[in-house]
C-alpha cells in the first residue's frame, strides 16, 4: 500500500504531497487497506482465539472504529483509554480493563461500563469487591500473573520478568484466587498474562501458556471455572524489512500448546490474545519535512519531526525503515543521520541511513509508526502535536487535526495578580 509512482511515495492511491498540502508536516498517514488486511491475517491464522485491540498502541478513534466493526475486543489500561473504547463502539463485556495501579474512580468507571479486570493485587481486588458492591454489580477478574519468561526484546518492553511491576507471581497466584472465591461481588473467572512486545521467537509464548495451565489445573482444585485464559500481545514484527507480523508463525505453535492444555483440565476458557503492534504498526508513515542539511562530523539531515513526534528510536533504541518520500527512485548515494528538531542530542530519528542526495524542501518518510508513535508524542520544546490522515483508496480523511500553538496554553491559567 506505500508504493513508488515515478519517484512519488504514494499510500495506497494518494500522493503523499496531496495530503501534506493540507495537513503540514509531520503528518502520521495510514491505510485503511493495510490495517483490514492485518485484521484478515490475525483473524485466519488465530481463529481459535479471540482477540482484544490493546488500545495503548493507537487509539486514534477512526482506527479504533475499524477494530470495534470487527467484533474486536479491546484491552485498555486507564479510564481514558476505556472512554475512546466505549466511544468507538466496543462492548463493555469485551473489555479488559488492565493496570497496575488503577484509582479508586477509574475502577468505578469500569464497573459502571460493565468490563473486566485484570487485577494486579490484593489491595485492588478488594477496591473493586467494595466499589461493585456500592454500585450493585457483580465483576469478572482475572489475576495478572507475573510468570517470570524473560523474551528476547528490549528490556523496556519485557513485562513478564521476575523483577516486573507487573502482577503477582507464581506462587502467591493460587492464595490470591483463594482471597477473591472468598470476596463479595467479584468473580474469579480467567487468568491474565502478557510477557512483552516485540518478540519474534515464538517459544516464550509457549512457555507462557504452559504456565498459565499449570495454574489453570491448580485453579481447578479450589473449585474456579475458567471462562478466559489471555496470553496477552507482544507478537513481534519485521521492522528490518517489510513491517509485518508473521501471525501464522506464532498461530501454529500457541494453538498446539492451548490444545494439549484443554485436556488438563476440565473446564473449557476460551484462548484471549491482546495484539496491538502487529495489528497496526505497519499501516502507518510518518512524513516529516527536511528543513537543512548539513556536513559536521556526520551528515546530518534536520527534520520536522524527532522524539516529541516519534518516540520509539530515543526510548527503545528502535529501527524504523527511513526513505525520502520525494525521491524514492533515486539511487542511495550518502550516509545520514536524520536528527529532530528537539534540543537533545539524543533526538535521532535514523543512525547511518544510506539515502539518494537530500537537499532542504525535501521529505523523510519513516515506516511502521503506526504502534507507539502518535500515541507516544508531546509537546516537548513547545511543539504542538502533528495531524493524523486515513487513506481509503484515492480519499484521504484528517482524522486528527494538527495542535496550534493555542493548545499548548489551552489549559495553562496565570495568576494575573502576581503581575499587577
Ligand atoms: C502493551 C500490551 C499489549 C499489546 O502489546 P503489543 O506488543 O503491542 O502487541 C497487550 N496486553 C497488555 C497487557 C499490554 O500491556
Amino acid at each position: 500500500m506505500f508504493t513508488n509512482k515515478n519517484g512519488i511515495l504514494h499510500v495506497e492511491e494518494v500522493d503523499f504531497r496531496d495530503i501534506v498540502a493540507k495537513t503540514g508536516t509531520p503528518v502520521y498517514i495510514t491505510s485503511r487497506r493495510l490495517a483490514e488486511e492485518n485484521i484478515r491475517e490475525l483473524k485466519r491464522s488465530f481463529d481459535f482465539a479471540f482477540p482484544l485491540y490493546a488500545v495503548k498502541a493507537n487509539n486514534n478513534l477512526t482506527l479504533m472504529k475499524i477494530f470495534a466493526k470487527e467484533k474486536f475486543g479491546a484491552d485498555v489500561f486507564s479510564a481514558g483509554e476505556l472512554y475512546l473504547a466505549l466511544l468507538s463502539g466496543f462492548k463493555g463485556e469485551n473489555i479488559l480493563f488492565n493496570g497496575n495501579s488503577k484509582s479508586d474512580d477509574e475502577i468505578r468507571t469500569g464497573v459502571r461500563a460493565g468490563v473486566r479486570f485484570s487485577v494486579d493485587s490484593i489491595d485492588e481486588l478488594y477496591s473493586i469487591s467494595d466499589i461493585a458492591s456500592q454500585e450493585g454489580e457483580e465483576v469478572r477478574i482475572a489475576f495478572r500473573v507475573n510468570p517470570d519468561i524473560s523474551p528476547e526484546t528490549h528490556p523496556k518492553i519485557a513485562t513478564g520478568l521476575k523483577t516486573s511491576k507487573f502482577g503477582l507471581p507464581s506462587d502467591k497466584i493460587i492464595d490470591a484466587y483463594r482471597i477473591a472465591l472468598e470476596t463479595p461481588n467479584v468473580i474469579p473467572s480467567g487468568i491474565h498474562c502478557h510477557i512483552g512486545s516485540q518478540i519474534l521467537d515464538v517459544s516464550p509464548f509457549v512457555e507462557e501458556i504452559e504456565k498459565m495451565f499449570d495454574i489453570a489445573t491448580q485453579l481447578e482444585n479450589i473449585g474456579i471455572d475458567l471462562e478466559f485464559l489471555d496470553m496477552g500481545g507482544g507478537f513481534g514484527i519485521d521492522y528490518q524489512n517489510d513491517g509485518k507480523c508473521r501471525f501464522e508463525s506464532f498461530a501454529e505453535p500457541v494453538k498446539e500448546a492451548f490444545e494439549k492444555g484443554l485436556e488438563r483440565i476440565e473446564s473449557k476458557p476460551e484462548l484471549w490474545i491482546e495484539p496491538g503492534r502487529s495489528l497496526i504498526a505497519n499501516t502507518t508513515v510518518l512524513i516529516a519535512k527536511v528543513n537543512s542539511v548539513k556536513k559536521s562530523y556526520h551528515n546530518f539531515i534536520a527534520v520536522d519531526a524527532g522524539f516529541n513526534t516519534l518516540l520509539r528510536p530515543a526510548m527503545y533504541d528502535a529501527y524504523h525503515r527511513i526513505a525520502v518520500a520525494n525521491r524514492m527512485s533515486d539511487e542511495a548515494e550518502e550516509v545520514y543521520m536524520i536528527a529532530g528538531p528537539i534540543c537533545e542530542s539524543g533526538d535521532i530519528l535514523g543512525r547511518d541511513r544510506e539515502l539518494p542526495k537530500v537537499e532542504k524542501g525535501d521529505y523523510i518518510a519513516v515506516f511502521d509508526a503506526g504502534a507507539y508513535g502518535f500515541v507516544m508524542s508531546s509537546q516537548y520544546n513547545g511543539r504542538p502535536r502533528c495531524a493524523e490522515v486515513l487513506v481509503d483508496g484515492s480519499r484521504f480523511y484528517i482524522t486528527r487535526e494538527a495542535e496550534t500553538v493555542a493548545d499548548l496554553v489551552a489549559k495553562q491559567r496565570i495568576p494575573e495578580e502576581m503581575f499587577r
